[in-house]
C-alpha cells in the first residue's frame, strides 16, 4: 500500500517511487543497551502496483530463504518493477546471531508471536514492530522457512486454501505440493492472512545451509508470483508440471516405534509405494532392525537427516498422492512434462 504520491512509508521513513533503500530498523535492545536492528530493503518501482513482502529467518537458523530474499532485493533488475518490494532477509535477528531457531530470550518462538503487542513480552514487542511497519502495509507476502534442524524438506508451499487471496498466491508460486492449512496461531502467515495480507510459507531444505538447488527453485517461484500480480508483468507464471493440494487427512508423520539409529532408503521428494520400507531403525550391534513402512503411496516431503531417534520421534513427513498425480510425477521425473490443465 502506497500513499497518495506512491511512496512506501514506515515509522520514521518513506521510500518514493523509483527509489531503493537499504535500512537497519531498530526493533529492540541488547543487554548492553545497544539497538537490535533488522535489515530491510525497500524497492519502490517507477510504476505503480501492489506491495509484496518477502521474509526469511523468522527461525534464526533457517538460512536458505535469506539468500532468496537478498538476491531478489540486490541482484534482480527492478527498472521495470510495477509496485513495491519489502525485503526482510533476517526477521529474527537475535536468533540468527545465536544461530538458533528461537529468540534467545526464554527461547520464545518469534513465529508464534505475531501480530505482536506493544507493552507485552520482548518477543511480542519485536513481532509488533515488524508487523506494523513492514507486514501490514503490504498487499501479500512470502515467508521462507526450512525444516527444523536435523531434518530436511522438499520445496513446498503451506497456506490456507480456504482463503481466496492466499490460494491464488499459493498456486502462483508454482510448487508441486501445497499443504493446505491455516497454520498455528501466532505464525506470520496466519496472522498476516487474517489481517488481510494473504501470506504463504515456503518450506525448503534444511537449517544451517545455503542449498543452491532450493534457492534457485524458490527464485523461480518468486518470479512467477511477481508475474501473476503484475509486479513484473512481462514474465511468465510458472506451471510446475504437476501439482497437488494436500488436505489434513492426506498427510502423516511416520514415527519411530523403537529407539536407535535410522537407515533411510529414500530422500525428500521421493515417491514411496504403500507397504514399502521407507527406513529401518537398527540397534548398535546391527543385530536387530525395525522396518518403517509407508501406510499409503505418497511423497516424502520431509525426512530425517540426523539419524538418531527415540520412540515417538518423527522420521518422515509423507503426503498421499492420487494415481493421476503419481503418473504425472513419474512423467515429470523422466522429463516428459504434463501439460498445464486448462
Ligand atoms: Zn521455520
Amino acid at each position: 500500500m502506497a500513499d497518495a504520491e506512491g511512496a512506501f512509508t514506515y515509522n520514521g521513513g518513506r521510500v518514493d517511487p523509483g527509489e531503493t533503500q537499504n535500512l537497519r530498523y531498530s526493533i529492540s535492545e541488547t543487554y548492553l543497551g545497544d539497538p537490535v536492528r533488522v535489515p530491510v530493503t525497500i524497492v519502490n518501482g517507477e510504476e505503480p502496483g501492489p506491495t509484496m513482502f518477502l521474509s526469511a529467518a523468522a527461525h534464526g537458523d533457517e538460512l536458505n530463504g535469506i539468500e532468496v530474499v537478498r538476491e531478489v532485493a540486490q541482484e534482480w533488475e527492478h527498472r521495470n518493477l510495477h509496485g513495491t518490494l519489502v525485503c526482510l532477509p533476517v526477521l529474527n535477528v537475535l536468533g540468527f546471531l545465536a544461530q538458533q531457531r528461537y529468540l534467545p530470550v526464554y527461547d520464545r518462538d518469534l513465529n508464534r508471536s505475531f501480530p505482536g503487542k506493544p507493552g507485552s513480552t520482548s518477543a511480542k514487542r519485536v513481532a509488533h514492530q515488524l508487523f506494523q511497519n513492514f507486514i501490514e502495509p503490504c498487499d501479500f507476502g512470502l515467508d521462507f522457512h526450512t525444516s527444523t534442524r536435523g531434518r530436511s524438506n522438499m520445496l513446498h508451499v503451506r497456506g490456507d486454501m480456504d482463503d481466496q487471496g492466499t490460494a491464488r498466491l499459493a498456486r502462483s508460486f508454482g510448487a508441486n505440493v501445497i499443504l493446505d492449512s491455516q497454520g498455528p496461531t501466532g505464525t506470520l502467515r496466519r496472522e498476516a492472512s487474517e489481517a488481510g495480507v494473504p501470506t504463504i510459507t515456503i518450506e525448503m531444505g534444511e537449517a544451517h545451509r545455503f542449498q543452491r538447488r532450493f534457492i534457485d527453485a524458490a527464485l523461480d517461484g518468486v518470479a512467477s508470483v511477481m508475474a501473476e500480480y503484475g509486479l513484473h508483468p512481462a514474465e511468465p507464471v510458472n506451471w510446475p508440471g504437476w501439482r497437488t493440494v494436500i488436505e489434513k487427512g492426506e498427510k502423516t508423520w511416520l514415527r519411530a516405534d523403537a529407539g536407535g539409529l535410522v537407515e533411510t532408503h529414500y530422500e525428500q521428494g521421493d515417491l514411496v509405494e504403500a507397504g514399502e520400507v521407507v527406513c529401518s531403525i537398527t540397534n548398535p550391534f546391527k543385530t536387530d532392525s525395525v522396518d518403517v513402512e509407508a501406510p499409503f503411496t505418497g511423497l516424502l516431503v520431509g525426512v530425517l537427516e540426523n539419524p538418531v531417534v527415540y520412540p515417538g520421534n518423527p522420521i518422515c513427513h509423507l503426503v498421499e498422492l492420487g494415481e493421476e498425480i503419481q503418473r504425472a510425477y513419474l512423467r515429470n521425473r523422466t522429463g516428459t512434462m504434463p501439460e498445464r490443465p486448462s
